[in-house]
């Protein structure tokens, strides 16, 4: 898999070499319980301090303030199932409607009636055509019914980026808890936790290169918190469950590599993925960025090329080894738009033919060229067979 044009990093990264050189004591000689008494366990919950040290390093926020979880979903489920009993009298939860299913299907559950549900009401919040929220409409939602707000920090789908600061002071004005899904955004964009007023913020290991099976959990400190994994005191009665030490250990030096890379996403990444995106956009017609062009994440470009299915430019990308993802999801047997092009109202046309691409610090210019040598040409065939392409051609 070596000649892989990989650029479908919102989906998940390459696990780092450095990550994957601290894990591997962990997972050979050093595979002591860190909860045990004896020196063996004990040099082991050392690694873990460390790592807990290295994410908050990243967040801007105490390490006792980060707990580990198994993945970005656990998270977004710990933080929203927590804050409804810690006000119960609450029974409204605030979201947006281009949320991940981490937290637009936990939302659902929590909203369903007594006794399967918790009998709470779920406000979806509109975006906009690029994505965007309306800080009035968040404003007005937020009455003395709602228990917690979850606005994630960037899409995944766009990449676009929303207030969650400006949000979470809202919140804090009115007494709300405010969760923030920042897995897409941790890494990509400065994060700085100290003197924010977000309560809770999720975080997930693969998405940074680090392996899957980890994630973690910010909870600020004095935020009330009832935990979601019951068990033994692991994460100090936060957590329960046998720390996956390998797993934590890599997150924490991911999180470190990370923090120093956070330049090169600002600068190389950004560069990279806006020549791929200026030399489609001009040299495919009929083609639209989906998004803000400017609030969103260094690393993403959501394009749609009108007229031809995602998946069709997906399987002839394919054939030369890139890696991308579309904003369609095959639901019972037929292409859907995304949630999230169809909350922004992209038209049909558009939002079937929409193509994700998410880079990171690993790609190189070459690989860029490469797909802008090969897609132009990819979309010209496709037309060509399409009868919407057609369509559109004889009407030119
Ligand atoms: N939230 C967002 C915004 C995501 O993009 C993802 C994964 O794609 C998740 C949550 C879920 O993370 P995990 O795969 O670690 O469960």
């Amino acid at each position: 898999m070596s000649d892989v044009i990989y650029l479908d990093n919102n989906a998940t990264t390459a696990v780092a070499p450095q990550v994957r050189e601290a894990m591997e004591p962990f997972l050979t000689e050093l595979y002591g319980n860190p909860s045990s008494i004896h020196t063996f366990g004990g040099q082991v919950a050392k690694h873990v301090d460390i790592a807990r040290q290295q994410v908050a390093e990243l967040l801007g926020c105490h390490p006792a303030e980060v707990l580990f979880t198994s993945c970005g979903t656990e998270s977004d489920n710990a933080a929203i199932r927590s804050a409804l009993p810690v006000n119960p009298q609450r029974k409204k939860i605030v979201t947006t409607r281009v949320e991940h299913p981490a937290v637009r299907n936990t939302c659902h559950t929590l909203e369903r009636p007594a006794p399967i549900g918790f009998d709470n009401r779920v406000i979806e919040l509109p975006v906009d055509s690029r994505g965007e929220l309306s800080l009035p409409d968040v404003g007005n939602a937020l009455d003395e019914n709602v228990a917690v707000v979850s606005i994630m920090w960037a899409n995944n789908e766009t990449g676009v980026i929303f207030p969650v600061e400006t949000i979470a002071d809202m919140c804090r004005d009115r007494g709300i808890l405010f969760h923030t899904d920042a897995v897409q955004a941790v890494g990509k964009v400065p994060i700085n936790l100290a003197g924010a007023a977000i309560d809770m913020l999720s975080l997930s290991g693969h998405k940074l290169h680090a392996p899957k099976g980890v994630g973690a959990l910010y909870v600020r400190h004095g935020c009330r918190f009832q935990p979601f994994v019951v068990g033994g005191h692991q994460e100090h009665n936060r957590r329960a469950g046998t720390e996956s030490v390998p797993l934590i250990v890599a997150l924490g030096k991911a999180c470190e590599l990370a923090k120093a890379n956070l330049e090169k996403e600002r600068t190389q990444v950004r560069a990279l993925r806006d020549r791929l995106e200026k030399a489609l956009l001009a040299s495919c017609p009929d083609a639209r960025l989906n998004g803000h062009p400017d609030h969103r994440l260094p690393n993403t470009s959501n394009i749609s090329f009108e007229y031809i299915e995602g998946e069709s430019i997906l399987l002839m990308l394919d054939e030369y080894g890139i890696c991308a993802s579309s904003g369609s999801a095959c639901t019972t047997g037929s292409l859907e738009p995304s949630h999230v092009m169809r909350a922004m109202g992209i038209p049909y046309t558009a939002a079937h033919g929409s193509i994700r691409f998410s880079l990171s610090v690993y790609n190189t210019q070459a690989e860029i060229d490469k797909v802008i040598a090969v897609l132009p040409p990819i979309i010209r065939r496709l037309r060509e067979i399409s009868p919407f392409g057609r369509a559109a051609a004889a009407k030119e």
